[in-house]
């Protein structure tokens, strides 16, 4: 490890140096108070029911009462203004909780674990995640990873192939605690109540790790003072980035035309929370 880096890499380290290195330089290095977004609020409570379920600890019947009982509680910031005057938060409330009424877990697989924090390697660092969830089909034994989803299915189609390399890399895990390769990668859609999925193919592997590799050895070939490129997307800036509050890109009182590269209108929602 050398100062570009914290003890470990993880997947949403890459994204986020990819996205804005300051960033990240900011909220994993710098540790400067982080503030999360609404977005990433909703879904973490998603997650953390899901998870409760997959692990025994909650029936089906629980999740869409807690999850009407803990909404407000969870998702304490605002989301875009342009959101929330076309009541944003009432219909995503409103599409989970039609989810969890339906929900009614995965029938044809056994649960193998949920949300299981692994540690591997990768380009010779140290490499974390939490996977989501991990399935068993009862008819052939493979393995399924699962990775729960907010995205609204136009923004995840924008998206797919940056979404997939994350169980792509998770996958390496698999193989190393169960001795084989998952079969299937699943990205599950929840707020859109549907599921896509694609089988598990080593070219698809490779070329994840080769994306991975790449970043990491891009950022140790630069010295810290030109690494600390800032990147600012205007929607991102005010609304995502967990530096949000400490950096001038993320105050939209800084955000004079000529300021901001890469300028872009409003999105409808982030690509995935
Ligand atoms: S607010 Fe924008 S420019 Fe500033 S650290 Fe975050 S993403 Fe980068």
């Amino acid at each position: 490890m050398d100062g570009h880096w914290t003890e470990h890499v993880s997947f949403s380290q890459l994204v986020q140096i990819e996205q804005c290195p300051y960033s990240y330089y900011m909220t994993r290095i710098a540790k400067v108070d982080v503030r999360e977004n609404a977005f990433a609020q909703a879904g973490s409570l998603v997650h953390a029911l899901l998870a409760g379920w997959a692990r025994g600890e909650l029936s089906a019947r629980d999740l869409p009462r807690l999850w009407q009982e803990k909404y407000d509680e969870a998702v304490t910031e605002l989301f875009p203004v342009y959101l929330e005057t076309k009541g944003y938060r009432q219909k995503l409330h409103d599409a989970v909780l039609e989810y969890f009424a339906g929900f009614d877990g995965f029938p044809g697989y056994d649960v193998v674990a949920a949300e299981q924090v692994f540690v591997s390697s990768l380009a010779g660092e140290r490499f974390t995640g939490v996977i989501d969830l991990i399935l068993r089909d009862q008819t052939t034994g493979d393995f399924v990873l699962v990775d729960h989803k907010s995205s609204s299915l136009s923004s995840f189609r924008k998206t797919k192939t940056k979404m997939y390399r994350q169980l792509l890399l998770y996958a390496k895990h698999i193989a190393d605690q169960y001795g084989v390769f998952p079969s299937r990668l699943c990205v599950n859609l929840f707020k859109e109540h549907t599921w896509d999925e694609q089988s598990y193919q080593l070219a698809d592997f490779i070329e994840a790790v080769a994306w991975a590799e790449e970043s990491i050895q891009a950022m140790h070939a630069r010295e810290l003072p030109e690494w600390l490129e800032l990147r600012p997307e205007q929607f991102y800036c005010t609304q995502l980035c967990a530096a949000r509050d400490a950096c001038p890109y993320g105050n939209p009182q800084y955000h004079k035309k000529d300021e901001v590269k890469n300028h872009r209108h409003q999105q409808p929602e982030p690509a995935a929370a």
